[in-house]
């Protein structure tokens, strides 16, 4: 363990957001004497993307979020995407609920509230394929408890403000899954923020920008830090970095220089959202509810329409509208996207530039919309909108994965990725889907592929079974576990 305030931590963590909160409690639960350092360029944590306003708060458990479950082109729907995520959800839930029975936090239901999940589509060939969809989601005990209809009389239950002024002959199916969540993600962050600095050895320091990183002929890293209000500089060694710096993680780690960062860049996507605070109208919905991606749009643009809880209070989100900007986080530079590009991903970003036509013309379309026109959408979905009810807020950034690809030259991503350090000294988190109800699994991943010994002594393994009970097990499958660990999860969180 390194001295306190001597220029040197054990471990650095870049941003405080969801994944860097999540990954330093766990380090710190996996080994106390560990030093740890989380530096933020702004006032406070969890103010980018993991901010409750900038994301839609969906604990993504591919419940309702039909992207995850593609149709093949002989029809058949491959469902293997959603199990990974809800399996990866349900490892997320096991960790909230051991932090929770070790007292850190007050209670669950600042972050997490049950919501049920539907998904709606309209019209002959999108309902044969959720027909189809709930078909092959119910042959696994994971989504166990979902319910299909075309009943007008039960979708009028399932989702009253959706059903009220709709054409009688409108031909509509549902799905429908109570035990979904809405997590605001923000308070989660803080919460684990809050713990962290109740523990010996941790420091989170705010208004503190990482400009620079280097390796030391030690091995070890040595970032330079700038204290954004005062205008002075710092440096700071350490022997792990995690670059969670959500749309500045891509700068960062191309900074770092090591050899698995060459030929990665990054394509940003803003984000809008209608939000509605009227009480009257937001007591009829108590639902996330997923539509049909438009063609040609990104798989996180689809619309959805969705009761969030954030401080107590409930409000409705409809959205995402996607928009484009060079910047790669709300708080950013427009030189942001200009800057990030090298002589070692001009490549991959030019091949993605031409072969992705259909997103930029999506795009354009996006941005030029008027009020009225998002208006019309969210109709789609609430018939009865009125304009006054409603105003627009701005989203969190995406910075989406491009990189190099043999065949095409470079691919667009739409997921995450750790980029590390083949010692595992440094790694970065790039990426945003499906995000920050995964962060846990991903920051697993992390320790397994930057901690490889550590993970395998008997001292963090026993740990690691205290903090997840099915570790090693396979939800899918073993239905006995999955519901032992379930029903306490849903118990602990107060989910039932
Ligand atoms: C529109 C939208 C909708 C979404 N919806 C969902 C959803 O429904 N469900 C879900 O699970 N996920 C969702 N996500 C994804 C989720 O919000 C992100 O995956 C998650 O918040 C990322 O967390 P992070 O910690 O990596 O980044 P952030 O929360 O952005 O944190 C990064 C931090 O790093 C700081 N930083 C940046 N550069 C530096 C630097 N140089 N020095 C110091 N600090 C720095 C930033 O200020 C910031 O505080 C959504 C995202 C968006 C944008």
């Amino acid at each position: 363990m390194t001295q306190r305030g001597s220029g040197e931590s054990d471990l650095v963590f870049v941003g405080a957001g969801i994944m860097s909160a999540t990954l330093a409690v766990m380090l710190k639960e996996l080994d106390p004497t560990l030093d740890v350092e989380v530096l933020e360029l702004l006032g406070t944590g969890a103010a980018e993307s993991s901010n409750p306003w900038n994301n839609a708060g969906t604990g993504h458990a591919a419940l309702c979020e039909l992207n995850y479950t593609p149709e093949a082109k002989d029809g058949t729907v491959n469902i293997a995407k959603a199990i990974d995520i809800n399996m990866m959800f349900e490892t997320s839930k096991q960790f909230w609920t051991y932090l929770v029975e070790q007292g850190h936090f007050d209670s669950p239901r600042s972050f997490i509230n049950p919501i049920p999940h539907l998904s709606f589509v309209r019209g002959d060939k999108d309902i044969a394929f959720l027909r189809k969809r709930f078909e092959a989601l119910t042959t696994s005990p994971l989504f166990e408890g979902m319910e299909y209809t075309e009943d007008r009389a039960k979708l009028e239950e399932w989702m009253p403000l959706m059903m009220k002024d709709r054409p009688a002959n409108e031909k509509i199916a549902a799905t429908r899954t109570e035990s979904g969540t809405d997590v605001n993600f923000g308070a989660l962050t803080v919460n684990l923020l809050h713990h962290l600095t109740q523990q010996p050895g941790t420091r989170i320091v705010y208004n503190q920008k990482v400009t620079d990183l280097h390796r030391e002929p030690d091995k070890r890293w040595r970032l330079t830090i700038e204290n954004t209000q005062t205008g002075e500089t710092r440096t700071l060694r350490a022997r792990f970095v995690f670059l969670g710096a959500g749309g500045g993680a891509l700068p960062l780690l191309q900074k770092s220089d090591i050899p698995e960062s060459h030929g990665y860049g990054g394509f940003p996507v803003s984000g809008q959202w209608l939000r509605c605070d009227n009480p009257e109208i937001v007591s009829q919905h108590q639902a996330k509810v997923y539509g049909k991606a438009s063609v040609g749009s990104p798989p996180m643009s689809v619309p959805h329409l969705d009761t969030r809880v954030v401080d107590g209070k409930k409000s409705l989100l409809f959205g995402p509208f996607a928009g484009f900007t060079t910047k790669f986080l709300k708080q950013g530079s427009f030189l942001d996207l200009p800057k990030s590009i090298k002589g070692n991903n001009i490549g991959p970003m030019l091949a993605v530039a031409r072969d992705n036509m259909p997103l930029t013309k999506y795009l354009i379309g996006q941005v030029i919309q008027s009020f009225d026109q998002r208006l019309d959408e969210l109709r789609g979905f609430y018939p009865g909108a009125r304009k006054e009810d409603w105003r627009l807020e701005i989203a969190g950034q995406r910075v989406q994965i491009i990189k190099k690809d043999p065949k095409t030259g470079g691919t667009l991503q739409f997921g995450t990725e750790i980029v590390s350090a083949a010692d595992g000294s440094i790694a970065a988190l790039l990426g945003a889907s499906p995000g920050a109800s995964t962060s846990v699994s991903i920051m697993l991943t992390l320790i397994q592929r930057c901690f490889p010994e550590q993970y395998q002594s008997e001292a963090w393994q026993a740990h690691l079974r205290k903090m997840f009970p099915a570790l090693g097990g396979s939800l899918d499958k073993d239905t006995e576990l999955l519901h032992r660990v379930r029903s306490h999860n849903n118990e602990v969180l107060q989910l039932k």
